[in-house]
C-alpha cells in the first residue's frame, strides 16, 4: 500500500506492507489526515527530534536513519477488528488518539517505521481502546481536526478559565486559532489575539477573536489592558502594591508560537499575577530572566497533548456544532500533492491546515 514516508529528510510516497492488527487493534482505511507543524519538523529535523525526545521521554520517538511514516491527525474507516467484545464494526467511521498501547510500550502513530503506518498511509492500525466512533454524521475532514482541537481543549482547561478572565492569544497559527475556537465555545472573552500575518489575523477574527492586533504596529499587552479594564473592583484580578492591577480583570495568556525568546517576551508584557499557558513547542534552548516572573508572581503553565476524555469531549463538541473549527481547513488534497502541501505549510501565508486524502 502507498504511504507518505520521510526518508533522508525527503518526503516520498513509498510502497510499504499492510500491517496486521494485534489484539485490541483495528485496521482502518485512512480517509483523511491533516498536516501538523510537527510533521514538518520531523521532515526537516528528524535527527534533532530523535535527540530531543530521547532526552525528554527517555527514548527517541523517531528513528531518523530509517523511513518514518507520518500522520497523526486522521479520520478512518474500520476494515478489520481484532478486539474481543469490540464496539466497532467494519465500515464504522472513527478517530483515535494517536497511540498504540502495546506490550513492549506505547507507540506513537505518525512517527513510526515501516511496520507502523501513520495517517498519510492508505491503511493504519489504531488501538480499539483509544478509538471513538464519529457521531452525528460529522464529515471526516472536520472529524480529523479532533486531534489538534483536543490539544487546544486541553490547553484551555489547564488554564482553569472563569467567565471573568480576559484571554490573550499570542500567535494565530493552527494551535492559536484552535485555542480561540475553544475559548469562544466556552464563552470566555473578550478574546484578544495577536499575529504578524494579516491572513492569520483575519482568520483569528473569523474564529471568534474580538480584538486582533498586529504586534508590529501595536502592543498586544496594551490592547489586552484596554479590553480587560474594569471600574468594578470586585471583578479585578491579582493586585500588587507595586505593579497595580486594581482596574484590570484577571488575565490568561496563551503562548502559541514556540520560538526562543517568546516566553521572556510574554513575561515582560504580562500584567501582575497573569496566568501564562505555554502551548508553543520550542525545541531550542531559550533564555529567561527568572526575576521577571518572580517579581510579577506569574503563574507559568506548560501543557501538551490531552486526556482520552478531552479527546472525546472535543469530538462530541465538533459533532454537536458547538465547537466551530472547519475554518481551519485551507485545502484538501490527494497524495500526489502532499509534497506541495508540506512546502506551502513551511512558509504559510493563508494556509492553516491542509488535509491529505491518501486514497485520492
Ligand atoms: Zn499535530
Amino acid at each position: 500500500m502507498r504511504s507518505a514516508t520521510v526518508d533522508n529528510n525527503t518526503l516520498k510516497v513509498m510502497d510499504v506492507p499492510t500491517p496486521q492488527p494485534r489484539e485490541n487493534e483495528l485496521l482502518v482505511k485512512s480517509l483523511v489526515c491533516g498536516v501538523c507543524g510537527s510533521d514538518l519538523h520531523c521532515l526537516h529535523h528528524s535527527h534533532d527530534l530523535a535527540e530531543g525526545t530521547r532526552q525528554i521521554v527517555g527514548q527517541p520517538l523517531v528513528d531518523p536513519d530509517n523511513p518514518i511514516l507520518l500522520g497523526h491527525e486522521f479520520c478512518g474507516e474500520v476494515l478489520e477488528v481484532n478486539q474481543k467484545d469490540s464496539p466497532f464494526r467494519e465500515g464504522d467511521t472513527v478517530v483515535s488518539l494517536p497511540f498504540l498501547l502495546r506490550e513492549e510500550g506505547v507507540s506513537f502513530i505518525g512517527s513510526g517505521g515501516a511496520s507502523l503506518p501513520g495517517g498519510f498511509s492508505e491503511q493504519l492500525l489504531v488501538d480499539g481502546r483509544l478509538t471513538m466512533k464519529v457521531p452525528n454524521g460529522l464529515d471526516c475532514n472536520t472529524a480529523a481536526l479532533t486531534e489538534p482541537m483536543a490539544v487546544a481543549m486541553h490547553a484551555v482547561r489547564k488554564s482553569e478559565p472563569t467567565q471573568n478572565h480576559v484571554p490573550l492569544v499570542v500567535g494565530c497559527g493552527p494551535i492559536g486559532l484552535a485555542v480561540i475556537a475553544v475559548l469562544k465555545m466556552m464563552k470566555i472573552g473578550p478574546i484578544v489575539a495577536s499575529d504578524f500575518s494579516k491572513a492569520r489575523r483575519d482568520l483569528a477574527g473569523q474564529m471568534g477573536a474580538d480584538v486582533v492586533v498586529n504586534p508590529a504596529e501595536h502592543s498586544p499587552y496594551d490592547s489586552w489592558k484596554e479590553a480587560a479594564r474594569t471600574t468594578d473592583a470586585s471583578l479585578a484580578g491579582p493586585v500588587s502594591p507595586l505593579l497595580g492591577g486594581h482596574d484590570l480583570k484577571p488575565s490568561l495568556i496563551f503562548e502559541c508560537v514556540g520560538v526562543p525568546g517568546l516566553i521572556q517576551n510574554v513575561c515582560a508584557g504580562a500584567p501582575f499575577g497573569a496566568r501564562i499557558v505555554v502551548v508553543g513547542l520550542c525545541m531550542e534552548k531559550d533564555n529567561l530572566i527568572p526575576a521577571m516572573p518572580v517579581l510579577k508572581e506569574l503563574d507559568l503553565r506548560f501543557v501538551s497533548f490531552y486526556t482520552p476524555e478531552e479527546f472525546g469531549d472535543t469530538l462530541r463538541s465538533l459533532a454537536e456544532g458547538e465547537l466551530e473549527a472547519s475554518g481551519l481547513i485551507s485545502d484538501v488534497v490527494g497524495m500526489d500533492q502532499i509534497n506541495s502541501a508540506f512546502d506551502r505549510l513551511a512558509k504559510p501565508e493563508s494556509d492553516v491546515k491542509i488535509m491529505v486524502q491518501p486514497w485520492a
